[in-house]
């Protein structure tokens, strides 16, 4: 078989970059992926009880960026949504980012008042301010407010999540979810929120039907590679697979989704819940309150963190701290050998912590830069 293009994943970012060189350069595609379906960690799908679910964890789309809202926009209307999450500390289920509201929640009303007083004069109203930050620059009972946060909505969390402390990972993990002076509980402040109006599998579909695109699942493309001429691959899974582990295997963090159906509207009040100090899971997922699905039954996940180990389960997550950048780098340096043969682009293949508006601008950006030129 003869193609332009060999495009290695379905995700976001083999999706857009399949659909941009089909339409705006009319170069013929193949699209593999080796799972069943299309959309990457985005696919959702109706379960055995009708009820739409995100396979792989809770996907809520948000981004400040006007050039990749538009552009998905051409591939589906929008429902809005804001995504709220609530942390459990005490037995009390209090807003996460943790902000004002969770103060109140947490705290006596007169100690509640004296607190935001001082983060109000020390930061300023609307501030959003790191735990690790927060942690260094507060002192007196600020300091001890920090401790607090930390130890209960982000210690514990954390060590289950990733099996390392939060000063063992690039700040930037934590910071993801800074404590927010301000009484807005929603998890995201970005400019465009919401979720595929009919879900993104279906999203995507519509990005991939083009004439110049033919799409192969259950397919991993090592099965495949001499039998296809091709001129350029894009390849977006782990970049230490594709060289064969040659410089040794970056770390990754996987879980596990336990599904479960009940005979009610709703089980918890928001989309998800944090669990940092009980059970073995860190999260419990409700997907009806994404949706918006109207049905008398719910499904809800919970969510195990895992050692990776290869074959056995997903890389869901790279793990950002300095040492895997360092090993990353070895891998982006022969990358680069195969640069005019070869493109490494998305969460997996450029080793970064994105989401899916990132992976998403990561791919027009590559189009624009470097394909299109
Ligand atoms: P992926 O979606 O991982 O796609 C890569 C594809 O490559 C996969 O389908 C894989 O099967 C395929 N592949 C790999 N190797 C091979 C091979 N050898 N042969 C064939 N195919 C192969 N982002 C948000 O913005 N909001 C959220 O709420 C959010 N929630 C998330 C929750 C979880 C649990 C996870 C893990 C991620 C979440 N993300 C979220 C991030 C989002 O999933 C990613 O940004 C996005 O999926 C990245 O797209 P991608 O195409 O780079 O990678
Ligand atoms: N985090 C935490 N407690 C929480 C929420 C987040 O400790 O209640 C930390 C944890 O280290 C987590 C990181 O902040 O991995 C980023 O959280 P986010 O919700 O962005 O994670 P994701 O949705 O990508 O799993």
């Amino acid at each position: 078989m003869k193609t332009d293009w060999l495009i290695i994943g379905a995700g976001f970012t083999g999706a857009t970059l399949a659909e941009r060189i089909a339409s705006q350069r009319g170069e013929k595609v193949l699209i593999v992926d080796k799972r069943d379906h299309i959309g990457g960690n985005s696919y959702d799908c109706y379960d055995e009880h009708g009820i739409l679910i995100h396979k792989y964890g809770s996907h809520t789309f948000h981004t400040n960026s006007s050039m990749v809202w538009n552009y998905l926009s051409m591939f589906t209307p929008w429902r809005p949504y804001f995504h709220e999450v609530r942390v459990v500390i005490d037995g009390k289920k209090v807003p996460v980012p943790f902000n004002l509201n969770s103060i109140y929640a947490l705290f006596p009303p007169k100690y509640a008042e004296k607190l935001e007083a001082l983060l109000i004069d020390h930061f300023g109203y609307g501030v959003k301010v790191p735990i690790l930050k927060l942690r260094q620059s507060a002192s007196g009972e600020l300091s001890d407010l920090a401790d607090y946060i930390y130890q209960n909505v982000f210690y514990k969390y954390t060590l289950k999540h990733w099996e390392l402390d939060p000063e063992q990972l690039a700040p930037s993990v934590t910071a993801r979810v800074p404590v927010y002076i301000s009484r807005d509980n929603r998890y995201f402040q970005d400019t465009y929120q919401g979720l595929p109006k009919h879900g993104y599998t279906p999203m995507f579909n519509k990005m991939l039907n083009h004439p110049n695109i033919k799409t192969l699942l259950n397919t991993d493309y090592k099965e495949l590679i001499g039998e296809i001429t091709y001129q350029r691959m894009l390849y977006t899974g782990p970049i230490d697979e594709y060289f064969d582990y040659m410089h040794g295997q970056l770390p990754y963090r996987s879980m596990r989704f336990e599904f479960d159906t009940l005979d009610k509207d709703y089980h918890q009040e928001v989309g998800t819940v944090n669990y940092p100090h009980e059970y073995d899971y860190t999260r419990v997922l409700e997907q009806k309150h994404l949706t918006g699905q109207q049905s008398p039954k719910t499904t809800i996940s919970y969510v195990y963190p895992e050692t990776y180990t290869i074959g056995k389960n997903e890389p869901y997550y790279p793990i950002p701290r300095d040492e895997n950048k360092d090993l990353y780098r070895l891998y982006q340096a022969e990358a680069d050998k195969i640069k005019d043969k070869v493109l490494f682009a998305g969460r997996l293949a450029d080793y970064k912590y994105y989401n899916m508006d990132q992976a998403v601008a990561r791919a027009l950006t590559l189009f624009n830069n470097e394909i299109q030129k």
